[in-house]
Parts: structure tokens; C-alpha cells; sequence
């Protein structure tokens, strides 16, 4: 049982984030650095090295920022996957040290299983089919017989990937997906009518799971053939949210739950949460999302996880700390769910 601070570190992709829980889990905010490439995606070398060089001031502000010292932490925990392998590698190797240094424990976590977490936590759900839309990932996720297991995810990329190259091959920076929302609400603004009649893109259901390349080829073609951006930014969500919302509903439907529950970056968007809100709302259902903050990938959440599986007594030794870039969602014994 911590007495204390957990510290979380996060490093899978884009950003470096160190969090705290206090020793009854509730976090604070975090302290979080995110690479943006000039141009280009994003390189998993150099975004391992803006994390190492970023560590030492984001782990000491966070402390100050809570009027902490260091012997206020009482454990340590990082994701170890699934991630990129150099950026995992730099959140271990700070973690492994922070632990050997104050003598704490250590506990590598999954981060999929951290976004539910966090989720559950901070929007009080019990027992919720979860919609985890993310850069990289792209699942609907349902608890049972201990673990949180995959009910369909994406067979190419990640909805946050497929928004982000969109919006690179128009000049839009990382990450692309806010801009999206924003060009797309801006030109429903002007179009008050429109709903998806106006561009027809292919719809991205494969059976429970989903496929989002084809989507954005098409996309790309329709501004090729001179449509506005606005327009195809609109038609693009509506069309990739639809079919994340559809294999969702089916779930809640094959389970029998009755909670929706959103997690990841792409979850700060206000029309998947309005989709999500109109389609549990027509089977009695109800649907959650946490903070934004909570969306994205942060230190806090790996700090929650790591509090909870400590209190259910899992510490991760040196021999077992090394990183699993390909770490499934559904490898993780969940002990303390329902
Ligand atoms: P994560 O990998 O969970 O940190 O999430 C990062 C992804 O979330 C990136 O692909 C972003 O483009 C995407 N994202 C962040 N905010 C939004 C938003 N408001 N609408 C759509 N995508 C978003
Ligand atoms: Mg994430």
C-alpha cells in the first residue's frame, strides 16, 4: 500500500510526462513536453532524445509545482508499452533510476490499460465499454474474466495517425487532429445544413473492426478534385467517428453494458463526444469522457495505474522492466476491476 506520492512517467510516443497520485490515488496535474517536427512525422530516435533532454526539468518542476521533494515519493511507475522502442526506452531508464536511487518500488504498466483507467476513475464509471481513440490506437475494449479484452480495433493505422498525415499533406503541423476539428466546425458554421450528405467517403467498418487508410486516400482525392477543406475535414470525421461509434454500439449491445467510456488523444474532439452522447442516449445508455487532460497521454494516468496495481501487490523487478513495444491491451491481468 503506497503511504505516499507515485510518480507516473509516460514516454510511448510524442510525449514526455511525469504525474503524481497521492496515496489515495488522486492526481494532480502533470508536467508534460510533446515533440513537434519541424515537418515530417514523428522520428522515434529524435523523439527519444527531445524526451531525455526534456526529463530533469519536467521530474523538477513537477516537485516544485507541489511543493514536493523527492522523499515524498514512495513509488515509480512508467509504461512499458506499447509504444515506440527508444521513446519507451528513455521513460524505463529514468524510471528504473528514480526507483534504485530513492529505493521504491517499480511497477511497468500498459498504457491502453492506464487511459481506462483514468477514465473509469475520473468519470466514475464501473463497468463501461471503452472507445479508446488514440494516435497509434484505434479499439473498443470490454472487461471480462480479468482482463480488458479487444472486441475490434483498427487493421492499419490509428484515427489519430490517419487525422495527423491528413492534415500534414495539407501543411498542418502535429498534432492535426485539433485543426480538423476546428476547420470542420468552422465550415459547419458557414453550412448550417450540411450534414454527411454533401461528400461521400468510404466508410471504415470491417466487421467489429475498423480500417482507416482507404478513408484518408479518399479524402485526399475529393481535395485533389478541388472540394474545400473545410468540407472534406467535416465529411472526414464524420465519416472515421461514425464508424468508431458504430462497432461501440455494437458492443454495448453484444455485452449487454450500459456505459460508454472515451479515452485517448482523439477523445478531446467535441463531436465524437457529441456522436458518442446521441448514441447512447437512444439505447438508455450513457456515455463519459474525462477532462482533456486525461485524453491525452499524460504522467497521471501511469501514476494511477501503478498505485492501483501496487495496492493489489504487483512490483515489476529489474529483470522484468525491459519495454514491449507490441504489449496488448488485453496481456494485463486486471485484478481490481469489478
Ligand atoms: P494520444 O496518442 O492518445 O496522445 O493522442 C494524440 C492524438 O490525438 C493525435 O493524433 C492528435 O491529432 C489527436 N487529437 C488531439 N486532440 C484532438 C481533437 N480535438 N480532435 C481530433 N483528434 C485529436
Ligand atoms: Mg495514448
Amino acid at each position: 500500500m503506497p503511504t505516499g506520492w507515485t510518480v507516473g512517467i509516460e514516454s510511448t510516443a510524442h510525449t514526455l510526462s511525469f504525474g503524481l497520485v497521492d496515496a489515495n490515488g488522486t492526481p494532480v496535474a502533470a508536467s508534460s513536453a510533446t515533440v513537434r517536427p519541424d515537418e515530417g512525422g514523428i522520428h522515434p530516435r529524435e523523439a527519444a532524445d527531445h524526451h531525455k533532454d526534456a526529463a530533469a526539468g519536467l521530474f523538477s518542476s513537477l516537485l516544485d509545482a507541489n511543493q514536493l521533494t523527492a522523499a515524498d515519493i514512495t513509488a515509480v511507475a512508467y509504461s512499458q508499452g506499447p509504444g515506440l522502442g527508444p521513446c519507451l526506452r528513455v521513460g524505463a531508464a529514468i524510471a528504473r533510476g528514480i526507483s534504485s536511487r530513492l529505493d521504491v518500488p517499480l511497477i511497468g504498466v500498459n498504457h491502453c490499460v492506464a487511459h481506462i483507467e483514468i477514465g473509469r476513475q475520473q468519470c466514475g464509471c464501473q463497468d463501461p465499454i471503452l472507445l479508446y481513440v488514440s494516435g497509434g490506437n484505434t479499439q473498443v475494449i470490454a472487461h471480462l474474466d480479468g482482463r480488458y479484452r479487444v472486441l475490434g480495433e483498427t487493421l492499419d493505422i490509428g484515427i489519430g495517425n490517419m487525422l495527423d498525415k491528413f492534415a500534414r499533406a495539407q501543411g498542418i503541423p502535429f498534432p492535426g487532429g485539433p485543426v480538423i476539428e476546428k476547420k470542420a466546425a468552422e465550415w459547419l458554421g458557414n453550412n448550417p445544413g450540411a450534414r454527411l450528405d454533401g461528400l461521400e467517403l468510404p466508410f471504415a467498418v470491417r466487421g467489429m473492426d475498423l480500417a482507416f487508410s482507404g478513408v484518408m486516400t479518399a479524402a485526399q482525392r475529393l481535395l485533389d478534385n478541388g472540394a474545400e477543406l473545410g468540407a472534406v475535414c467535416w465529411s472526414l470525421q464524420e465519416h472515421a467517428f461514425a464508424a468508431c461509434v458504430e462497432i461501440a454500439e455494437r458492443a454495448l449491445a453484444h455485452t449487454g453494458k450500459s456505459e460508454l467510456l472515451l479515452g485517448g488523444g482523439v477523445a478531446c474532439n467535441t463531436r465524437l463526444r457529441e456522436m458518442c452522447t446521441l448514441m447512447a442516449g437512444e439505447r438508455e445508455a450513457t456515455s463519459h469522457a474525462p477532462p482533456r487532460m486525461y485524453c491525452i497521454d499524460n504522467g497521471s494516468m501511469i501514476a494511477l495505474l501503478g498505485h492501483i496495481e501496487l495496492n493489489h501487490g504487483r512490483v515489476t523487478s529489474l529483470e522484468q522492466s525491459a519495454v514491449d513495444q507490441y504489449l496488448r491491451t488485453d496481456q494485463t491481468p486486471v485484478t481490481w476491476a469489478v
